[in-house]
Protein backbone atom coordinates (compact mmCIF):
# COMPACT_ATOMS: atom_id res chain seq x y z
CA UNK A 1 0.00 0.00 0.00
CA UNK A 2 1.71 3.58 -0.92
CA UNK A 3 0.89 6.87 0.90
CA UNK A 4 0.68 10.44 0.23
CA UNK A 5 1.92 11.57 3.70
CA UNK A 6 2.28 9.06 6.12
CA UNK A 7 6.21 7.21 5.70
CA UNK A 8 6.11 3.33 6.97
CA UNK A 9 9.28 2.49 8.59
CA UNK A 10 11.54 0.23 6.36
CA UNK A 11 12.81 -1.96 9.36
CA UNK A 12 10.07 -3.08 10.85
CA UNK A 13 7.07 -5.54 10.11
CA UNK A 14 3.88 -4.89 9.86
CA UNK A 15 1.88 -6.83 12.53
CA UNK A 16 -0.71 -9.56 10.86
CA UNK A 17 -3.65 -11.68 11.94
CA UNK A 18 -3.10 -15.64 11.44
CA UNK A 19 -6.00 -18.04 12.62
CA UNK A 20 -8.07 -15.03 14.42
CA UNK A 21 -4.49 -14.15 16.06
CA UNK A 22 -2.01 -11.90 16.24
CA UNK A 23 1.50 -12.63 14.40
CA UNK A 24 3.73 -9.92 15.82
CA UNK A 25 7.67 -10.10 15.11
CA UNK A 26 10.73 -8.50 17.46
CA UNK A 27 10.39 -5.46 15.38
CA UNK A 28 6.87 -4.55 15.24
CA UNK A 29 5.25 -1.35 13.05
CA UNK A 30 3.05 0.42 15.39
CA UNK A 31 0.86 3.45 14.46
CA UNK A 32 0.44 6.48 16.53
CA UNK A 33 -1.50 9.53 16.68
CA UNK A 34 0.09 12.76 18.70
CA UNK A 35 -3.67 14.09 18.94
CA UNK A 36 -4.43 18.06 19.72
CA UNK A 37 -3.92 20.23 22.92
CA UNK A 38 -1.67 18.49 24.98
CA UNK A 39 -1.48 15.59 22.94
CA UNK A 40 2.03 16.18 21.57
CA UNK A 41 3.17 16.78 24.88
CA UNK A 42 2.11 13.58 26.13
CA UNK A 43 3.00 11.75 23.39
CA UNK A 44 6.22 13.04 23.43
CA UNK A 45 6.98 12.13 27.07
CA UNK A 46 4.80 8.17 26.13
CA UNK A 47 7.08 7.59 22.92
CA UNK A 48 10.35 7.98 25.39
CA UNK A 49 8.89 5.97 27.91
CA UNK A 50 8.23 3.04 25.79
CA UNK A 51 11.13 3.06 23.62
CA UNK A 52 12.88 3.24 27.09
CA UNK A 53 10.82 0.39 28.76
CA UNK A 54 11.34 -1.77 25.53
CA UNK A 55 15.17 -1.01 25.59
CA UNK A 56 15.73 -2.35 29.63
CA UNK A 57 13.78 -5.44 28.92
CA UNK A 58 14.28 -6.47 25.67
CA UNK A 59 18.13 -5.16 24.87
CA UNK A 60 18.38 -5.32 21.01
CA UNK A 61 16.43 -8.43 20.75
CA UNK A 62 13.19 -6.12 20.32
CA UNK A 63 12.52 -2.59 19.20
CA UNK A 64 8.74 -0.66 17.90
CA UNK A 65 9.36 1.19 14.74
CA UNK A 66 6.85 4.02 15.30
CA UNK A 67 4.80 4.96 12.30
CA UNK A 68 3.21 8.78 12.59
CA UNK A 69 -0.20 8.62 11.22
CA UNK A 70 -2.60 11.97 11.46
CA UNK A 71 -6.29 12.74 12.66
CA UNK A 72 -7.67 16.56 14.18
CA UNK A 73 -5.42 19.41 13.82
CA UNK A 74 -2.19 18.08 12.80
CA UNK A 75 -3.61 16.22 9.64
CA UNK A 76 -5.30 19.41 9.07
CA UNK A 77 -2.49 21.27 8.13
CA UNK A 78 -1.05 18.34 6.13
CA UNK A 79 -3.87 17.19 4.26
CA UNK A 80 -5.23 20.54 3.16
CA UNK A 81 -8.05 21.18 5.74
CA UNK A 82 -8.88 17.40 5.89
CA UNK A 83 -8.90 16.29 9.65
CA UNK A 84 -9.73 12.84 9.12
CA UNK A 85 -8.12 11.97 6.25
CA UNK A 86 -9.00 8.44 4.77
CA UNK A 87 -5.24 7.45 4.44
CA UNK A 88 -4.99 7.25 7.71
CA UNK A 89 -7.77 4.93 8.19
CA UNK A 90 -6.25 2.67 6.01
CA UNK A 91 -3.12 2.96 7.76
CA UNK A 92 -4.51 2.03 11.02
CA UNK A 93 -6.41 -1.19 9.67
CA UNK A 94 -2.75 -2.34 7.56
CA UNK A 95 -1.28 -1.59 10.55
CA UNK A 96 -3.81 -3.35 12.51
CA UNK A 97 -2.83 -1.28 16.10
CA UNK A 98 -2.06 1.89 16.49
CA UNK A 99 -2.60 4.57 19.70
CA UNK A 100 -3.77 7.99 19.87
CA UNK A 101 -3.83 11.29 21.99
CA UNK A 102 -7.02 13.23 22.35
CA UNK A 103 -8.56 15.17 19.12
CA UNK A 104 -10.49 18.25 19.68
CA UNK A 105 -13.77 18.07 18.16
CA UNK A 106 -14.35 21.65 15.99
CA UNK A 107 -16.85 23.01 17.07
CA UNK A 108 -19.77 24.47 14.01
CA UNK A 109 -19.62 24.00 10.37
CA UNK A 110 -21.08 20.36 10.58
CA UNK A 111 -18.09 18.52 12.12
CA UNK A 112 -18.80 15.38 13.42
CA UNK A 113 -16.56 14.14 16.65
CA UNK A 114 -13.50 12.77 15.09
CA UNK A 115 -13.61 10.18 17.87
CA UNK A 116 -16.73 8.99 16.97
CA UNK A 117 -16.06 9.17 12.96
CA UNK A 118 -12.92 6.83 14.17
CA UNK A 119 -15.10 4.03 15.97
CA UNK A 120 -17.94 3.87 13.45
CA UNK A 121 -15.58 4.09 10.35
CA UNK A 122 -13.04 1.12 11.82
CA UNK A 123 -16.29 -0.60 13.73
CA UNK A 124 -14.59 -0.66 16.66
CA UNK A 125 -17.66 -2.15 18.48
CA UNK A 126 -15.33 -2.91 21.83
CA UNK A 127 -14.27 0.24 24.22
CA UNK A 128 -12.15 -1.46 26.66
CA UNK A 129 -11.29 0.46 30.04
CA UNK A 130 -9.47 -1.43 32.65
CA UNK A 131 -9.62 0.44 36.36
CA UNK A 132 -6.54 -1.00 38.67
CA UNK A 133 -5.30 0.88 41.88
CA UNK A 134 -1.06 2.03 41.58
CA UNK A 135 0.15 2.94 45.05
CA UNK A 136 0.45 6.13 45.54
CA UNK A 137 -2.00 7.71 43.53
CA UNK A 138 -4.63 9.74 45.14
CA UNK A 139 -8.17 7.84 45.57
CA UNK A 140 -11.23 8.95 47.86
CA UNK A 141 -11.53 5.24 48.45
CA UNK A 142 -10.72 3.52 51.70
CA UNK A 143 -9.28 0.32 49.96
CA UNK A 144 -8.65 1.19 45.97
CA UNK A 145 -6.18 -1.57 45.83
CA UNK A 146 -9.90 -3.86 45.84
CA UNK A 147 -10.43 -2.54 42.47
CA UNK A 148 -9.10 -4.82 39.65
CA UNK A 149 -11.59 -4.64 37.15
CA UNK A 150 -12.20 -4.43 32.98
CA UNK A 151 -14.99 -2.70 31.12
CA UNK A 152 -16.36 -4.10 28.11
CA UNK A 153 -18.67 -1.00 26.76
CA UNK A 154 -20.44 -1.76 23.24
CA UNK A 155 -19.35 1.29 21.56
CA UNK A 156 -22.09 1.27 18.67
CA UNK A 157 -25.49 0.93 19.33
CA UNK A 158 -27.91 1.88 22.30
CA UNK A 159 -28.99 5.82 22.52
CA UNK A 160 -25.95 6.91 21.27
CA UNK A 161 -26.87 5.25 17.31
CA UNK A 162 -27.93 9.00 16.62
CA UNK A 163 -31.35 7.59 16.25
CA UNK A 164 -33.16 11.19 17.57
CA UNK A 165 -36.03 13.56 16.47
CA UNK A 166 -35.57 17.07 17.48
CA UNK A 167 -39.31 18.03 18.62
CA UNK A 168 -41.65 19.53 16.67
CA UNK A 169 -39.58 18.46 12.79
CA UNK A 170 -41.35 16.66 10.32
CA UNK A 171 -39.35 13.20 11.37
CA UNK A 172 -40.50 13.54 14.59
CA UNK A 173 -44.52 14.23 14.05
CA UNK A 174 -44.37 11.28 11.68
CA UNK A 175 -42.52 8.76 14.05
CA UNK A 176 -45.05 10.28 16.87
CA UNK A 177 -48.11 9.81 14.77
CA UNK A 178 -47.15 5.93 13.90
CA UNK A 179 -45.99 5.56 17.48
CA UNK A 180 -49.44 6.46 18.80
CA UNK A 181 -51.82 5.30 15.85
CA UNK A 182 -50.15 2.32 15.08
CA UNK A 183 -48.39 1.11 18.48
CA UNK A 184 -51.34 2.93 21.19
CA UNK A 185 -47.87 4.28 22.66
CA UNK A 186 -48.77 7.37 25.21
CA UNK A 187 -46.36 9.91 25.57
CA UNK A 188 -46.48 13.93 26.45
CA UNK A 189 -47.13 15.99 23.76
CA UNK A 190 -44.18 17.72 21.73
CA UNK A 191 -41.82 14.54 23.48
CA UNK A 192 -38.21 14.85 21.43
CA UNK A 193 -38.10 11.27 20.58
CA UNK A 194 -34.64 8.58 20.52
CA UNK A 195 -35.05 5.24 19.83
CA UNK A 196 -32.74 2.57 21.35
CA UNK A 197 -31.28 -0.39 19.06
CA UNK A 198 -29.45 -3.30 21.42
CA UNK A 199 -29.37 -6.10 18.77
CA UNK A 200 -28.57 -9.89 19.13
CA UNK A 201 -25.22 -9.31 17.16
CA UNK A 202 -24.00 -6.56 18.77
CA UNK A 203 -24.85 -7.82 22.34
CA UNK A 204 -23.02 -11.14 21.45
CA UNK A 205 -19.60 -9.72 19.47
CA UNK A 206 -19.21 -7.49 22.47
CA UNK A 207 -20.12 -10.05 25.43
CA UNK A 208 -18.04 -12.84 23.58
CA UNK A 209 -14.69 -10.69 23.32
CA UNK A 210 -15.43 -10.12 27.21
CA UNK A 211 -15.42 -13.70 27.92
CA UNK A 212 -12.27 -14.25 25.68
CA UNK A 213 -10.60 -11.35 27.39
CA UNK A 214 -11.19 -13.26 30.65
CA UNK A 215 -10.42 -16.76 28.95
CA UNK A 216 -6.88 -15.20 28.15
CA UNK A 217 -6.11 -13.49 31.53
CA UNK A 218 -7.33 -16.50 33.56
CA UNK A 219 -10.09 -14.04 35.56
CA UNK A 220 -12.76 -15.59 37.57
CA UNK A 221 -15.88 -13.87 36.36
CA UNK A 222 -17.68 -11.59 33.93
CA UNK A 223 -20.72 -9.82 34.70
CA UNK A 224 -23.33 -8.60 32.43
CA UNK A 225 -24.73 -4.84 33.28
CA UNK A 226 -27.94 -4.09 32.44
CA UNK A 227 -31.31 -2.33 33.48
CA UNK A 228 -33.20 -5.14 31.89
CA UNK A 229 -36.03 -4.80 35.04
CA UNK A 230 -36.68 -1.59 33.59
CA UNK A 231 -36.38 -1.93 29.99
CA UNK A 232 -36.82 -5.64 29.04
CA UNK A 233 -36.39 -5.91 25.36
CA UNK A 234 -33.09 -3.95 25.22
CA UNK A 235 -31.50 -4.39 28.28
CA UNK A 236 -32.99 -7.55 29.44
CA UNK A 237 -32.21 -8.76 25.74
CA UNK A 238 -28.86 -7.75 26.02
CA UNK A 239 -28.45 -10.11 29.07
CA UNK A 240 -30.04 -12.97 27.58
CA UNK A 241 -28.02 -12.82 24.53
CA UNK A 242 -24.74 -12.58 26.94
CA UNK A 243 -25.93 -15.87 29.11
CA UNK A 244 -26.91 -17.50 25.08
CA UNK A 245 -23.03 -16.78 24.07
CA UNK A 246 -21.53 -17.83 27.20
CA UNK A 247 -23.15 -21.41 27.13
CA UNK A 248 -23.36 -22.00 23.11
CA UNK A 249 -19.65 -21.00 22.95
CA UNK A 250 -17.66 -21.35 25.93
CA UNK A 251 -19.91 -23.80 27.82
CA UNK A 252 -16.90 -25.56 28.74
CA UNK A 253 -15.00 -23.16 30.18
CA UNK A 254 -18.05 -20.57 32.06
CA UNK A 255 -20.66 -21.71 34.70
CA UNK A 256 -23.72 -19.16 35.32
CA UNK A 257 -23.45 -17.64 39.21
CA UNK A 258 -27.26 -19.87 39.36
CA UNK A 259 -25.50 -22.72 38.54
CA UNK A 260 -22.63 -22.45 41.28
CA UNK A 261 -25.23 -22.14 44.15
CA UNK A 262 -27.60 -24.60 42.49
CA UNK A 263 -24.27 -27.24 41.89
CA UNK A 264 -21.53 -26.02 43.87
CA UNK A 265 -22.27 -24.69 46.84
CA UNK A 266 -21.54 -21.29 46.16
CA UNK A 267 -18.19 -22.23 45.12
CA UNK A 268 -17.07 -22.17 41.38
CA UNK A 269 -15.47 -25.27 40.48
CA UNK A 270 -12.04 -24.85 39.42
CA UNK A 271 -11.16 -23.63 36.11
CA UNK A 272 -14.72 -22.11 35.32
CA UNK A 273 -15.42 -18.14 34.43
CA UNK A 274 -18.54 -17.51 36.25
CA UNK A 275 -21.14 -15.75 34.03
CA UNK A 276 -23.19 -13.38 36.48
CA UNK A 277 -25.02 -10.18 35.77
CA UNK A 278 -26.11 -7.15 37.82
CA UNK A 279 -28.61 -4.13 37.20
CA UNK A 280 -26.38 -1.20 36.50
CA UNK A 281 -27.49 1.27 39.35
CA UNK A 282 -26.67 -1.70 41.98
CA UNK A 283 -23.03 -1.96 39.78
CA UNK A 284 -22.14 1.67 40.95
CA UNK A 285 -22.79 0.31 44.36
CA UNK A 286 -21.35 -2.80 44.42
CA UNK A 287 -17.74 -1.05 42.86
CA UNK A 288 -17.76 0.88 45.58
CA UNK A 289 -18.59 -1.33 48.41
CA UNK A 290 -17.03 -4.95 47.21
CA UNK A 291 -15.30 -4.48 44.05
CA UNK A 292 -12.90 -7.54 44.73
CA UNK A 293 -16.00 -9.15 43.45
CA UNK A 294 -15.61 -8.03 40.15
CA UNK A 295 -13.14 -8.72 36.90
CA UNK A 296 -14.50 -8.41 33.79
CA UNK A 297 -17.81 -5.94 33.30
CA UNK A 298 -19.61 -6.34 30.11
CA UNK A 299 -22.34 -3.31 29.48
CA UNK A 300 -24.26 -1.20 26.76
CA UNK A 301 -23.37 1.99 25.83
CA UNK A 302 -24.82 4.28 27.81
CA UNK A 303 -23.88 2.64 31.20
CA UNK A 304 -20.85 1.89 30.48
CA UNK A 305 -20.11 5.37 29.27
CA UNK A 306 -21.26 6.35 33.32
CA UNK A 307 -19.97 3.56 34.92
CA UNK A 308 -16.25 3.93 33.19
CA UNK A 309 -15.18 7.33 34.39
CA UNK A 310 -17.41 6.74 38.01
CA UNK A 311 -14.60 3.39 38.21
CA UNK A 312 -11.88 5.76 37.04
CA UNK A 313 -12.65 8.03 39.55
CA UNK A 314 -12.21 5.65 42.36
CA UNK A 315 -8.35 5.10 41.15
CA UNK A 316 -7.11 8.57 40.38
CA UNK A 317 -9.25 10.17 37.70
CA UNK A 318 -8.92 11.00 33.93
CA UNK A 319 -5.80 12.05 33.93
CA UNK A 320 -4.52 8.27 34.56
CA UNK A 321 -7.20 6.37 33.04
CA UNK A 322 -6.65 4.02 29.72
CA UNK A 323 -8.67 2.72 27.52
CA UNK A 324 -8.89 1.33 23.52
CA UNK A 325 -11.05 0.98 20.68
CA UNK A 326 -11.35 -2.46 19.14
CA UNK A 327 -12.42 -4.20 16.68
CA UNK A 328 -11.78 -8.08 16.07
CA UNK A 329 -8.96 -7.17 14.03
CA UNK A 330 -8.15 -3.63 14.57
CA UNK A 331 -7.25 -1.99 18.27
CA UNK A 332 -6.62 1.68 18.65
CA UNK A 333 -5.01 2.86 22.09
CA UNK A 334 -6.16 6.25 23.41
CA UNK A 335 -5.81 8.42 26.55
CA UNK A 336 -9.71 8.68 27.86
CA UNK A 337 -9.41 12.45 28.48
CA UNK A 338 -9.63 15.40 26.34
CA UNK A 339 -7.33 18.39 24.85
CA UNK A 340 -7.45 19.72 28.06
CA UNK A 341 -6.61 23.15 25.35
CA UNK A 342 -5.97 25.67 28.55
CA UNK A 343 -2.81 23.47 29.10
CA UNK A 344 -1.87 22.89 25.18
CA UNK A 345 2.14 23.08 24.83
CA UNK A 346 2.93 23.90 28.73
CA UNK A 347 4.76 20.95 29.43
CA UNK A 348 1.77 20.21 32.70
CA UNK A 349 -0.14 17.16 32.28
CA UNK A 350 0.13 13.86 33.33
CA UNK A 351 0.60 11.93 30.78
CA UNK A 352 -0.11 8.65 32.57
CA UNK A 353 -3.22 8.46 30.65
CA UNK A 354 -1.78 7.41 27.47
CA UNK A 355 1.19 6.27 29.17
CA UNK A 356 -1.10 3.15 30.51
CA UNK A 357 -3.06 3.11 26.99
CA UNK A 358 0.46 1.89 25.93
CA UNK A 359 0.97 -0.53 28.88
CA UNK A 360 -2.33 -2.10 27.63
CA UNK A 361 -1.24 -1.91 23.57
CA UNK A 362 2.18 -3.97 24.70
CA UNK A 363 0.26 -6.55 26.61
CA UNK A 364 -2.32 -6.56 23.85
CA UNK A 365 0.85 -7.52 21.62
CA UNK A 366 2.02 -10.12 23.94
CA UNK A 367 5.10 -7.95 25.49
CA UNK A 368 3.79 -8.40 29.00
CA UNK A 369 6.81 -7.38 30.48
CA UNK A 370 7.00 -3.78 29.23
CA UNK A 371 4.34 -2.92 31.06
CA UNK A 372 5.23 -4.28 34.10
CA UNK A 373 8.50 -2.44 34.13
CA UNK A 374 6.33 0.64 33.56
CA UNK A 375 4.03 -0.02 36.33
CA UNK A 376 6.83 -0.60 38.58
CA UNK A 377 8.21 2.65 37.82
CA UNK A 378 5.42 4.14 38.14
CA UNK A 379 4.48 3.15 41.73
CA UNK A 380 8.02 3.74 42.51
CA UNK A 381 8.17 7.54 41.32
CA UNK A 382 4.48 8.50 42.54
CA UNK A 383 5.57 6.54 45.82
CA UNK A 384 8.28 9.38 46.37
CA UNK A 385 5.54 11.54 45.95
CA UNK A 386 7.22 12.95 42.50
CA UNK A 387 3.64 13.48 40.34
CA UNK A 388 2.76 16.26 37.83
CA UNK A 389 0.18 19.19 38.96
CA UNK A 390 -2.68 17.52 39.43
CA UNK A 391 -1.73 14.83 41.71
CA UNK A 392 0.70 17.28 43.51
CA UNK A 393 -2.88 18.98 44.85
CA UNK A 394 -4.04 16.19 45.97
CA UNK A 395 -1.13 14.64 47.96
CA UNK A 396 0.83 17.03 50.76
CA UNK A 397 4.28 17.68 50.18
CA UNK A 398 4.33 16.42 46.91
CA UNK A 399 7.17 17.46 44.50
CA UNK A 400 5.14 18.41 41.29
CA UNK A 401 7.24 18.06 38.12
CA UNK A 402 6.29 18.85 34.30
CA UNK A 403 5.33 16.14 32.01
CA UNK A 404 8.77 15.64 30.74
CA UNK A 405 10.37 15.72 33.96
CA UNK A 406 7.77 12.93 35.27
CA UNK A 407 8.46 10.96 31.78
CA UNK A 408 12.66 11.65 33.34
CA UNK A 409 12.47 10.43 36.25
CA UNK A 410 9.95 6.96 34.82
CA UNK A 411 12.35 6.62 32.44
CA UNK A 412 15.18 6.00 35.71
CA UNK A 413 13.27 4.44 37.87
CA UNK A 414 12.77 2.20 34.80
CA UNK A 415 16.80 2.14 34.39
CA UNK A 416 17.21 1.22 38.02
CA UNK A 417 15.32 -2.10 37.65
P1 LIG B 1 -10.61 17.51 28.94
O1 LIG B 1 -9.78 17.93 27.81
O2 LIG B 1 -10.52 16.09 29.35
O3 LIG B 1 -10.19 18.41 30.18
C1 LIG B 1 -10.98 18.61 31.32
C2 LIG B 1 -10.10 18.76 32.54
O4 LIG B 1 -9.61 17.48 32.92
C3 LIG B 1 -8.85 19.60 32.34
O5 LIG B 1 -9.12 20.98 32.40
C4 LIG B 1 -8.01 19.10 33.49
O6 LIG B 1 -8.54 19.52 34.76
C5 LIG B 1 -8.31 17.61 33.47
N1 LIG B 1 -7.38 16.87 32.60
C6 LIG B 1 -7.59 16.39 31.34
N2 LIG B 1 -6.51 15.76 30.89
C7 LIG B 1 -5.59 15.81 31.88
C8 LIG B 1 -4.26 15.32 32.02
N3 LIG B 1 -3.66 14.62 31.05
N4 LIG B 1 -3.60 15.58 33.18
C9 LIG B 1 -4.20 16.26 34.15
N5 LIG B 1 -5.44 16.75 34.09
C10 LIG B 1 -6.14 16.52 32.97
O7 LIG B 1 -12.15 17.83 28.68
P2 LIG B 1 -12.84 19.08 27.96
O8 LIG B 1 -12.14 20.34 28.40
O9 LIG B 1 -14.27 18.90 28.20
O10 LIG B 1 -12.58 18.85 26.41
C11 LIG B 1 -11.61 19.55 25.64
C12 LIG B 1 -11.60 19.03 24.21
O11 LIG B 1 -11.27 17.62 24.21
C13 LIG B 1 -12.94 19.11 23.45
O12 LIG B 1 -12.68 19.53 22.12
C14 LIG B 1 -13.46 17.68 23.44
O13 LIG B 1 -14.25 17.42 22.29
C15 LIG B 1 -12.17 16.90 23.38
N6 LIG B 1 -12.27 15.52 23.92
C16 LIG B 1 -11.59 14.57 23.25
C17 LIG B 1 -11.57 13.26 23.73
C18 LIG B 1 -10.79 12.24 22.98
O14 LIG B 1 -10.13 12.55 22.00
N7 LIG B 1 -10.82 10.97 23.40
C19 LIG B 1 -12.25 12.95 24.92
C20 LIG B 1 -12.91 13.97 25.61
C21 LIG B 1 -12.92 15.27 25.10
P3 LIG B 1 -8.15 20.87 35.57
O15 LIG B 1 -8.66 22.00 34.76
O16 LIG B 1 -8.90 20.67 36.85
O17 LIG B 1 -6.68 20.90 35.76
Amino acid sequence: MSYQHVTIPEQGDKIRIVDGKLKVSDQPILGYIEGDGIGPDITTACLRVWDAAVAKVYGDKRKVHWAELYLGEKAAGIYAGNYFPDETMDAIKDLVVAIKGPLTTPIGGGFRSLNVSLRQTLDLFACVRPVKYYAGVPSPMKKPEEIDAVIFRENTEDVYAGLEYQTGTPENLKLAKFLREELHAEFFEGAGLGVKPISEFGSKRLVRKAIEYAIEKQLGSVTLVHKGNIMKYTEGAFRAWGYEVAAQEFGDVTITEDEVWEKHDGKPPQGRIVIKDRIADIMFQLMQLRPAEFDVLATMNLNGDYLSDSLAASVGGIGIAPGANMSDEVAVFEATHGTAPKYANQNKVNPSSLLFSGVMMFDHIGWFEVGKAIEKAFESVVGNKVVTYDFARQIDGATEVSTSGFADHLIEAINRQ
